[in-house]
């Protein structure tokens, strides 16, 4: 049997440890479909690592892998080289839809993660005025989400998520369900509040359907394609940041990214 350790580096192996790493992952739903046959997918500390892929494909269900919500069949997922079997404090998700309660301020929204953690109240009142002065909502953590726009209730997830002190955070379309000039604002942002030095978050994991938003934000791409899927390429993004659609290479990028992901191939699974 292979040594885990090798596999995700460290000591003797001469490679750095990955952050945050999944190794040879199959995995099958109990009614047989199977998503996955071998998936590799490494996030080295302090990168932003993007997932894209067709509707379908299985984006959500590999974060979910990732995160440790769900156990492959075979393969296993390691951060910072320890194996993960169930969810971990460490690995928080952003989700799709805002779960933020209506009957609580923001600031009790974002206190409930610290709190979930046994943090005493003063304690997580003090980490949750940070994070939501990180996510850039002071002076609004009175506010109920009902008197909050539709990105200030994203932020409010955001700082809930970081308020958890992750070091690494998987976001699952966070930008989908907002309109373009809100989510544009945020994106612009996000990579900042992320990478804070004064977080301990050390890396981000962002599934998005949006290859421009994915190419705005991410310094590697993985791409899924296939049934079952596999990854059939990764792109390394060298663009400065800020980054600009109008650089020459976003287009070159975007090209690649549409030529791995249409048409969809591979096998039938059935
Ligand atoms: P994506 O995020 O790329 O849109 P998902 O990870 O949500 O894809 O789903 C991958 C595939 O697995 C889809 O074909 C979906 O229908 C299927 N799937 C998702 N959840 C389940 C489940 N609980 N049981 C069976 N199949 C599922």
């Amino acid at each position: 049997m292979r040594n885990p350790a090798n596999l995700v580096g460290g000591v003797g192996s001469g490679q750095p440890i990955s952050l945050l790493e999944s190794v040879n992952i199959h995995f099958s739903y109990e009614n047989g479909y199977k998503v996955f046959e071998n998936i590799n997918i490494s996030v080295g500390q302090d990168k932003f690592v993007g997932i894209v892929g067709p509707s379908g494909i299985g984006k959500s269900t590999l974060l979910r892998i990732m995160g440790g919500f769900l156990a492959p069949d075979s393969g296993a997922t390691y951060l910072m080289g320890k194996k993960i079997t169930k969810p971990t404090p460490k690995v928080v998700f952003v989700h799709q839809s805002i779960i933020t309660f209506p009957w609580m301020t923001a600031l009790e929204n974002v206190m409930l993660s610290p709190r979930s953690m046994k943090v005493p109240q003063s304690e997580a009142e003090i980490v949750a005025m940070k994070a939501l002065e990180d996510v850039g909502l002071q002076g609004f953590e009175e506010l109920y989400p009902k008197e909050m726009s539709g990105g200030m209730r994203q932020r409010v997830a955001i700082a809930r998520a970081l308020a958890a002190n992750p070091m690494v955070l998987l976001m699952d379309e966070p930008f989908s369900h907002l309109d373009e000039l809100t989510a544009e604002g945020l994106r612009q942002d996000i990579y900042n509040i992320l990478f804070r030095v004064d977080t301990p978050l050390k890396g981000v994991v962002l599934v998005s359907h949006n290859l421009t938003e994915v190419l705005e934000l991410a310094d590697e791409i993985y791409i899924l394609n296939n049934i079952p899927a596999t990854v059939v390429g990764k792109l390394v993004v060298d663009i400065p940041r800020p980054r600009s659609i109008r650089n020459p290479k976003f287009s070159e990028y975007l090209d690649f990214l549409y030529t791995k992901l249409s048409p969809p191939g591979g096998k039938k699974n059935e």
